[in-house]
């Protein structure tokens, strides 16, 4: 194999071990035997016969001339046996060599494989401890590795995974070791000298640096970023590989969440999060299909008039052990297992039925994750949805947030037009927190922005709050969106923003998200819910906000 899971120091240590076979002793015993006696038979048969040829003596005795002949043909036969059974036993080892390398190598990269890792790590981690060294393991895993096979397709996916790992195995010093341990996920360890933690930083800087740089994949650029977690040994105490592997691995998953396309050092409490992560990720499992998710709905507002305008759908996890958690908490980890796209459709589904006794002018506002947006199909399922629901879509009001603009813009451009080519009305959320450049912001289509509740509700204390709100709203004006401003807590920031302008609001200040129940007999009483006895839609008033 050319390229190969150890660097060239490493891979002499593990010679194979090459068996003579027995046959071939023999033979050779054969062979060497009958150049014995050939010898001692020549020696007295060839001068007879010399001399006979000479006219000086009688010719060899019979016998030793076919004993002759018989040690002659052995001799030949022999060595030609010998010579086959050599060569029948070098094509053996190279076909023994190649089943191993096949066995201990990742077919794709040439890397070491999870099979292997565990043994050529160990004897690293002994050979550094024998020195005083430390060992390191930073464990690799590309960003949204997922989306390039979707995308691109497999064979995008595996010249990524090819060339990724070409640039970690040429940064990396003599000895080091380098496995892919199955998908996307990669494993560096190194013997490096003590408290040296700088030098392995960055090491894994490079790393993360190398694989970011974009790959030639046909006429297309193929672009990824990979995010790093380290753990180290201690000097003079015993080494666990899979403890040192599965601590890398945790520190892994801490930089994904940070941000990706980053390290991080292992650190105990680390270990805490995951198991709490863990929790929160087999109770969303559990709880999905036991209807444990539930919407909250919190009010939006017209502040000039203050009367209600619509709700925003707020999902709530009742969660037997837990009580009850909130999306923050609980929406990340949905989207890391992939269940996010089906909780929300279960979510929608809910608050669609809810919402079908509402006063049919009040709107309903979801929010959607960036994952959801990277679905293909995620208008057709929510169209059918709609259809399911029997629920006008000029109702729907989809909230996506900032962050969504760093995805693939033209995915999500694409779709944001078949949301609103149905009817569906899409705003952009938390505005003013995700960076996003104004020529993003007018090559989407976007009908509303949303001035993310960190600024409303910091808008009195903070000059520079006031400042961003202000330039927002003239951003909305000038691009025509309309605004909402979210987080509003008190009446004098209510005061305050009714200054800038008109537009939507909504916060605490009109009360807390709220279940169905409560929505409901909220909008009873302001005599803005349908199917009463006596009511029709043209009855339903909309009052001020309570
Ligand atoms: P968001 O869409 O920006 O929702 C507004 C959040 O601000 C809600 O938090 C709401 O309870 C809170 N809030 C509203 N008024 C005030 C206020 O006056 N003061 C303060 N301090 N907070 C206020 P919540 O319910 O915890 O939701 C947090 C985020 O979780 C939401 O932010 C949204 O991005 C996400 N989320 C909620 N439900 C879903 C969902 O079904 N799917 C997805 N993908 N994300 C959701
Ligand atoms: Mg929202
Ligand atoms: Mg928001």
């Amino acid at each position: 194999m050319a390229r190969s899971g150890m660097t060239e120091a490493a891979h002499e240590a593990d010679s194979p071990r090459l068996g003579r076979s027995n046959r071939d002793i023999v033979t050779l015993g054969i062979v060497s035997a009958a150049i014995v006696m050939f010898i001692g038979t020549g020696g007295s048969v060839l001068p007879r016969i010399v001399r006979q040829l000479a006219g000086d003596g009688a010719g060899p005795d019979q016998l030793l001339t076919n004993a002759l002949l018989l040690n002659i043909a052995l001799v030949i036969f022999g060595w030609r046996r010998y010579r086959d059974l050599a060569a029948e036993i070098a094509e053996r080892r190279k076909a023994e060599k190649l089943a191993r390398e096949l066995a201990e190598h990742d077919a794709l990269t040439g890397c070491l494989n999870r099979r292997s890792i565990g043994s050529a790590a160990s004897a690293l981690c002994l050979a550094a401890q024998q020195r005083g060294d430390q060992a390191a393991f930073i464990m690799l895993d590309l960003d949204r590795f997922k989306q390039v096979n979707d995308v691109n397709g497999h064979a995008a996916g595996d010249c990524l995974l090819e060339e990724a790992a070409g640039r970690i195995r040429s940064l990396l010093p003599p000895g080091a070791l380098l496995a892919r341990l199955g998908g996307d996920e990669f494993a560096v360890v190194l013997a490096v000298a003590p408290n040296r933690g700088e030098e392995i930083e960055r090491m894994a800087e490079g790393l993360i640096h190398a694989v970011a740089q974009p790959v030639s994949f046909g006429e297309f650029e193929l672009e990824t970023t990979i995010s790093a977690g380290i753990s180290r040994t201690t000097p003079g105490e015993p080494v666990d590989v899979q403890a040192q592997l599965h601590m890398a691995d945790i520190a892994m998953y801490h930089a994904k969440r940070n941000g990706r396309n980053r390290l991080a050092w292992f650190e105990p409490n680390m270990e805490n999060e995951q198991r709490f992560r863990s929790e929160i990720a087999s109770g969303i499992r559990r709880g999905v299909p036991l209807g444990e998710f539930v919407p909250y709905y919190e009010k939006q507002v017209d502040l000039e008039s203050g009367t209600i305008v619509g709700f925003e759908m707020l999902a709530r996890w009742n969660s037997p052990r837990l009580g009850m958690v909130n999306p923050e908490i609980f929406i990340p980890v949905a989207e890391e297992i992939g269940l996010i796209g089906e909780l929300s459709e279960s979510l929608i589904r809910q608050a669609l039925h809810d919402a079908r006794n509402w006063d049919p002018r009040l709107t309903l506002s979801v929010n959607i994750s960036p994952v959801q947006l990277r679905d293909p199909w995620f208008s057709q399922k929510l169209l059918k949805i709609l259809v399911e629901a029997n629920f006008p879509p000029s109702r729907l009001e989809i909230e996506v947030t900032e962050s969504c603009l760093h995805e693939n813009v033209g995915l999500v451009r694409s779709l944001i037009s078949s949301l609103k080519n149905q009817g569906i009305t899409v705003s952009l959320d938390d505005f003013g927190t995700g960076y996003s450049s104004l020529s993003q912001l007018r090559s989407l289509p976007f009908d509303r922005i949303k001035i993310d509740r960190s600024f409303v509700m910091s808008l009195l204390e903070d000059k520079d709050s006031a400042t961003i709100i202000q330039s927002i709203i003239q951003l909305g004006e000038g691009l025509g969106l309309p605004i909402t401003a979210e987080g509003i807590e008190s009446e004098a920031v209510l005061a305050e923003l009714k200054r800038y302008g008109k537009f939507k609001g909504q916060g605490y200040l009109y009360g807390y998200p709220e279940p169905a129940d409560r929505t409901e007999a909220t909008l009873a009483q302001l005599d803005l819910l349908l199917e009463m006895p006596g009511k029709t839609q043209g009855d339903a008033r909309r009052k001020a906000a309570g």
